[in-house]
């Protein structure tokens, strides 16, 4: 029997014309997928239009829709293939790995940098490939498939603004590369079952990312007090935070002192931070409210932090959950 796919059409340029005022989504699921040859051969494909936007307007609330629309076909579908545009797909991706945890259903997110309706288009080979990866029996969880490459939902990284490859893993392997109509696996892990399944219905959006700049104030710290929960710290290098005076100091341990939550990262794209190597850094490292992110993305935190203040207030809890390995999103 052919397997069952759901496409989610959510916008993006793969779905954009150019309007008086430039490109914006125009053209629905049905249309989109009445351009890639070959799918009707391959399964039965079903799509839903949830919205058309650009995905520079994809916040919190619209994750949730396209959570609860592949919870709500679940049951009914082998897979799902969401096409979104790539401006903050990394962000999405990373969003419903956490909101849909240990899926054997694979949920696959795409989109493209030139419109489907544009001659030298990349959409079509992308919606292509991300049906044939969503369709694999070794395929499971959220992934991005874009220009031959799947990559796990919370190491995306929007790498470039104008090439067919726009998306790196980062401080990750490929899960898989995929030429013309084969997926070669370049990671190989168990495949969760049904029962392994998870999801999460809430998010708290009160998180801030704050990066360090030569003479950024600290008192940023107490402006932002009134508004967020939690502050995600992009520090210099490995974990550099300045100690010419003792601004940063007291805004930090302030900050978590009063109950807030803080994550510590880097503002260098690889390899992750570690505050313990240098001195600019390791007075942070040990205190219970301070959490290092490791070698995750900063969209993967921001997307964890969101999902983990959604269900908790407990320091204990949010330092569990933020350090529990999900959808490959930290190197332990
Ligand atoms: N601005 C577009 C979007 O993110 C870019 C794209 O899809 O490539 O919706």
């Amino acid at each position: 029997m052919m397997k069952k796919i759901l496409m989610i059409a959510t916008g993006g340029t793969i779905a954009s014309k150019e309007g008086a005022g430039g490109l914006t989504p125009a053209m629905t699921g049905e249309e989109l997928a009445s351009f890639v040859p070959g799918i009707e051969d391959k399964c039965e494909l079903d799509i839903l239009q949830l919205m058309n936007i650009d995905s520079t307007n994809m916040r919190p609330r619209q994750w949730m829709e396209i959570r609860d629309a592949v919870m709500e076909h679940y049951g009914s579908y082998d897979g799902f293939v969401i096409l979104h545009g790539t401006d903050t797909m990394a962000y999405t991706a990373a969003a419903l790995s956490y909101l849909i945890q240990n899926t054997p259903k694979p949920i696959v997110i795409t989109g493209s940098q030139k419109p489907m309706g544009n001659p030298y288009t990349d959409a079509k080979l992308n919606v292509y490939q991300s049906i044939l990866y969503a369709l694999d029996d070794g395929s499971c969880n959220v992934s991005i498939v874009f220009n031959g490459k799947a990559v796990a939902g919370t190491r995306g990284r929007k790498q470039r603004t104008r090439s067919f490859d726009a998306f790196e893993s980062m401080n990750f392997p490929l899960l898989a590369a995929i030429h013309d109509d084969r997926i070669v696996r370049k990671y190989v892990g168990p495949l969760p079952s049904e029962e392994d399944l998870v999801t999460y219905t809430r998010l708290n959006d009160r998180v801030f990312v704050l990066k360090l700049t030569p003479e950024v104030k600290a008192d940023l710290f107490g402006l932002l007090d009134g508004g967020y929960d939690a502050i995600i710290l992009e520090t210099f290098g490995i974990g550099g935070i300045p100690e010419y005076d003792d601004s940063f100091e007291k805004a930090i341990f302030g900050w978590v002192d009063s109950g807030k939550t803080l994550a510590v990262t880097t503002q260098v794209p690889e390899e992750g931070c570690d505050l313990d190597v240098y001195q600019v850094g390791r007075k942070y490292s040990e205190h219970p409210g301070i959490l290092q992110a490791g070698d995750m993305t900063t969209e993967a935190i921001v997307a964890k932090m969101m999902w983990i203040l959604g269900q908790t207030d407990d320091r204990d809890e949010i330092r569990r959950l933020f350090f529990k390995e999900i959808n490959h999103d930290r190197t332990v």
